[in-house]
């Protein structure tokens, strides 16, 4: 494969040897339960096709050297420069490399063994685009250390430390789903999700169905502001909502019939925002029935209905992502299309009659690019085993 042979010439030429072992950690895509991760929901995530790959050896020097391809750029850190985010040479670490250097902050806190690394790197994964690129590199990087660490740690606590390393070095406020579907993804399945219990199952895609990802080329703006402020919301109608129901403790331990009584008591953004999760939740729980009867369509029904949630409750739609919904609603053989991710740009997740799959990506990829003038990227996607050494 191309990228691994890149990574591997430029390890070689840079390290003098060939690497001793490669990492890889694919993207994922969301299929249902969006912005429902920190609210406690369920979510139904896939590991996709795309990955970072990590070619990698012991350093054998105090620091750690990483080459990201992608970025035409190399940073080096050790445990003593990590804490102020800054170089052996007394440079700031540039903000991409604060993710492996997280993955490292994240091992050492839990007392791990981490031996510095040389790593080169490179992903098919679209940056920003809510594939989550950002955990697929903090999952190879992770496998990476565990293997030269000689410890082991079961899949879901690798997404657990990562998740700390975005939210706590990083600093971004993410939920458990990205890293727990590129550390646990299976070959052809769906991954259901309990945010809260972090229970899982693996559903099979259904059969004679693709899933076809649209990336619009937007990419999101203001998304951590406006991400902020609907937590924000979310805890606010929680706060709210327990004058009358005290038990609750998020927004999972109400139903929808409880929201309808309790929904006027709200102001009417916080309200919008709450509807879209206590409902978003409600449909995950039927998509589980209907996966396992192979209802593909009312399951489509449903990534439909999503997508008018996220777009007039949740309010994270932009126009670009509106035409690529409509345009593959309206195409044959489509079961669903939603955006897909944080929202406010990047990619739609649509969900096809598999036969159909390639020319529903020509016309969908033609049509948008005619009424926006943008040059989107369509792929079509199987479900695929989450991180793991080569
Ligand atoms: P996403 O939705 O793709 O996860 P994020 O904003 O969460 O978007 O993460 C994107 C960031 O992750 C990039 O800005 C970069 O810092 C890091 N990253 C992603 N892919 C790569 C890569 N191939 N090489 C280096 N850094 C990467
Ligand atoms: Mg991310």
């Amino acid at each position: 494969m191309q990228l691994i042979d890149r990574i591997s010439n430029i390890f070689h030429e840079k390290f003098g040897h060939t690497p001793m072992h490669i990492a890889r950690a694919p993207g994922r895509v969301n299929l249902l339960g969006e912005h429902v991760d920190y609210n406690d929901g369920f979510v139904l995530p896939a590991a996709i096709d795309r990955a970072t790959y990590v070619a990698f050896s012991p350093a054998g020097t105090p620091h750690s050297s990483l080459v990201a391809v992608n970025l035409r750029n190399e940073a080096s850190f050790s445990p003593q420069t990590i804490p102020s985010k800054t170089q052996p040479d007394s440079r700031r670490l540039p903000d991409w490399a604060h993710y492996p250097a997280g993955v490292m902050w994240s091992l050492l806190e839990e007392q791990l063994v981490v031996p510095a690394i040389n790593a080169v790197y490179a992903s098919d994964v679209p940056r920003g685009s809510g594939l989550s690129s950002s955990a697929s590199v903090e999952m190879a990087f992770m496998i990476a250390w565990q293997s030269l660490g000689g410890w082991t740690l079961p899949s879901m606590q690798l997404a657990l430390l990562a998740q700390k390393a975005e939210n706590r070095y990083v600093g971004v406020n993410c939920g458990i789903m990205d890293q727990f579907a590129s550390a646990c993804g299976v070959n052809d399945q769906l991954l259901l999700l309990d945010c809260r219990s972090l229970e899982w199952q693996s559903v099979p895609l259904p059969e004679h169905a693709s899933i076809v990802i649209a990336d619009t080329s937007v990419r999101r703006k203001l998304t951590s502001g406006e991400y902020n402020n609907r937590r924000a919301a979310c805890e606010e109608a929680v706060r709210l909502i327990q004058k009358d129901l005290p038990e609750i403790k998020s927004l999972r331990d109400v139903s929808v019939d409880e929201f309808n009584r309790f929904a006027g008591n709200l102001p009417d953004e916080v309200a919008k925002r709450a509807r879209h999760v206590v409902e978003e939740i409600g449909r995950t729980i039927q998509a589980r029935a209907l996966l396992e009867a192979g209802d593909v369509q009312r399951f489509g029904r449903l990534m439909n209905e999503c997508h008018v949630s996220l777009r007039d409750l949740y309010e994270v739609s932009c126009p670009e992502l509106e035409a690529m919904t409509r345009i593959a609603q309206s195409l044959d053989g489509c079961y669903g299309a939603r955006l897909t991710g944080a929202g406010f740009g990047g990619c739609t997740v649509n969900l096809v009659v598999q036969e159909i799959a390639p020319s529903f990506a020509e016309s969908l990829a033609k049509q948008y690019a005619l009424e926006t003038g943008l040059r989107p990227q369509v792929y079509i996607s199987r479900p695929s085993q989450g991180a793991g050494l080569l």
